[in-house]
């Protein structure tokens, strides 16, 4: 058995990250990474949007807002110091109706409270910025951006083992054995002890908890995703992120479209959960959730096309949606 000083659980790229943190800031320690694919960013990071957020959305003064206009500008110097393909290319959050305008209101006052640089357009100023979107008017926040989250975790994998970290792909973690002081991690075909274990398992995060018999109170409960393509002619069709106005009684960002300068660009992701047919009628927390929440992909096309009337041409999006899903586990509850 081998021992180690820490070991990180999960090849995302929070569990990158931090392995590479932890390797940097304690040069002489054992780190190993464990994940379970053969490859790092097989689940929700190899399948987001690629938006590097400003923090619009977030409480004033909170730490994700703090968190992630600090994260927003780690990630661009990476991207640059690595020649990681990124573009600070700005967002327009598009208002289509006056309840959506006076939501919009609010979040400029936020981005104002968070010191993000925003400005506000008319109709007019919105149509010259962006000829194929329509609305009342939209919130321009230029320090949104966009890049490879793939080839960023990539890059920090590369980073941690050239610092000494060691890696373990194609290895699930089964099973989790704490003592007083260390814990025995067990694979399909290796067994290690470490000092200390963190683990950034993404969506298997609570039964990795449950493993090591830790009382949790939570559940985590997948959505999925579904991203629309447009053909390469017309990847063109905005130069900037459209968001819409999100709606306060929904977790989500909403559809949005996503100028991408290497391939097409794709409009999601719709958003609903990815629950099986019993427990959507049963009387699980998911399914209370499901029922307030579901959007289904129609509707978040359907959403699409309100700012964007081409959109609503069968044409202009690819007839069968790629489906990016948050993880490859379904129902889990
Ligand atoms: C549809 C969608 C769009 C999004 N868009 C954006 C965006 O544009 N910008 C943004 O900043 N964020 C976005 N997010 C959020 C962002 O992608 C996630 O916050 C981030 O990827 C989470 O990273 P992670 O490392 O925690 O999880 P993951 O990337 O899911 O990584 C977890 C890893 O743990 C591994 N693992 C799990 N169980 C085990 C086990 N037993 N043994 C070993 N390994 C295990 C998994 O294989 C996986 O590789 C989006 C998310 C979704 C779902």
């Amino acid at each position: 058995m081998t021992n180690y000083d820490i070991t990180v659980i999960g090849g995302g790229i929070v569990g990158v990250s931090t392995a590479l943190t932890l390797k940097k800031r304690f040069p002489d320690a054992g780190v190993l990474l464990i994940e379970k694919e053969n490859r790092f960013a097989a689940h929700q990071t190899g399948h987001n949007s690629g938006v590097i957020h400003a923090g619009v959305y977030y409480a004033p003064g909170s730490l994700k807002a703090a968190f992630c206009r600090q994260g927003s500008r780690d990630t661009l110097s990476f991207c640059k110091e690595h020649q990681i393909p990124c573009r600070q290319c700005g967002k327009l959050l598009v208002a289509t109706t006056p309840v959506e305008h006076t939501r919009m209101q609010a979040l400029k006052q936020r981005c104002i409270q968070n010191r993000i640089q925003v400005f506000e357009l008319d109709r007019q100023e919105l149509a010259r910025m962006e000829p194929h979107i329509q609305g009342q008017g939209a919130l321009l926040v230029p320090a949104t951006g966009i890049c490879d989250f793939v080839a960023v975790t990539q890059k920090m994998a590369a980073l941690f083992s050239v610092q000494g970290g060691q890696i373990l792909t194609g290895h699930p973690v089964t099973h989790l054995v704490e003592t007083r002081d260390q814990v025995t991690v067990h694979t399909r075909s290796r067994i290690v002890s470490t000092r200390y274990l963190v683990v950034c398992a993404g969506l298997m995060a609570d039964r990795l908890a449950k493993m090591m018999h830790i009382d949790i109170d939570f559940s985590i409960i997948p959505f999925r995703g579904e991203y629309f393509q447009l053909p390469a002619h017309r990847s063109d069709i905005v130069s900037r992120l459209i968001y819409p106005i999100p709606d306060p009684d929904l977790p989500f960002l909403g559809v949005h479209l996503t100028p991408r300068s290497t391939e097409t660009s794709p409009w999601g992701p719709t958003q609903y959960w990815d629950l099986p047919e019993k427990d959507t009628a049963g009387s699980t927390p998911g399914s209370r959730i499901w029922r307030r929440c579901s959007v289904s992909p129609a509707s978040g096309k359907s959403r699409a096309g309100t700012c964007c009337p081409e959109s609503k041409n069968r044409k202009t999006l690819s007839g069968n949606p790629d489906i990016w899903h948050g993880s490859e586990n379904t129902a889990h509850l």
